[in-house]
């Protein structure tokens, strides 16, 4: 329980399953007769419209992996990446004329010196956030179509998002990626597959059973302790340096 607790990978939902799974274990020890994932199941209770919980906690521990947010997303909500075509040129406001028949104030409203000085401090730091439209150079019209690459060590993928006027950028960057994405690997999971790192059971057919057809297991096997971690096993490629010159370059 305690290694549950401390297990980053598991949110709260992830974490009450194997909670329960764990609780029915130990039931299955000290009592006959207990079946540790039927017991799980009855504990875990049921649902707003009575479903067991258990069922939908399964599910989601299918190891899989979950594509980010950016590539699902709706378009309008993706700035476009594609250069800027012109550069941005803020227009001049309209200077301000007051209104001749808007009520004169009796007097005019000042700040109290305390809070003046507050103000005026609170100016002089102030910096204003940064315009991506001048600083980056970047379109970011919203968007149209998504171009999605694949990373050739984990297979995830990223989003590239073209508006409508980008749509030859947006095909370029589709043939730029092409022969990447074709060569890439089958995803690594990145979600799901706690439930083998705690506890034996057959768990592809659990999972066959509540995941739905359309989920089959990851190459890189159910058990998320099993799969190569992005930080550490693909680091090993990344640290491969070109050597300038005789002597070979230390990291
Ligand atoms: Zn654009």
């Amino acid at each position: 329980m305690r290694a549950i607790y401390n297990d980053p990978r598991a949110g709260h939902k992830a974490r009450e399953l194997l909670l329960a799974v764990a609780y029915a274990v130990y039931l299955g020890k000290t009592e006959d007769g207990v079946s540790p994932l039927r017991e799980a199941r009855r504990v875990l209770g049921r649902n707003s419209i009575g479903r067991p919980r258990y069922d939908d906690l399964v599910a989601a521990d299918a190891p899989r992996y979950a594509p980010p947010r950016a590539v699902e997303q709706h378009a309008h909500l993706s700035p476009c990446e594609a250069p800027r075509l012109r550069p941005y040129r803020p227009r001049p406001g309209k200077p301000y004329e007051p209104d001749p028949d808007a009520p004169v104030p009796i007097r005019p409203y000042e700040l109290p010196p305390e809070l003046a000085a507050l103000k005026e401090e609170a100016m002089a730091t102030y910096t204003p956030p940064r315009d991506w439209r001048t600083e980056d150079g970047v379109c970011g019209a919203n968007s149209y179509r998504c171009v999605e690459e694949k990373d050739p060590r984990t297979g995830w993928v990223i989003a590239h998002w073209f508006c409508k006027r980008h749509a030859d950028h947006a095909d370029r960057v589709a043939e730029q990626v092409r022969e990447q994405n074709e060569a890439a690997p089958e995803p690594v999971p990145n979600t799901g597959g706690l439930l083998p790192c705690y506890f034996k059971a057959d768990w592809e057919k659990v999972y066959r059973h509540y995941a739905g057809k359309f989920w089959e297991p990851p190459r890189y096997g159910l058990c998320a302790d099993d799969w190569p971690a992005p930080g550490e096993t693909f680091q090993a490629h990344r640290r491969l340096r070109m050597v300038l010159g005789g002597e070979p370059a230390e990291d």
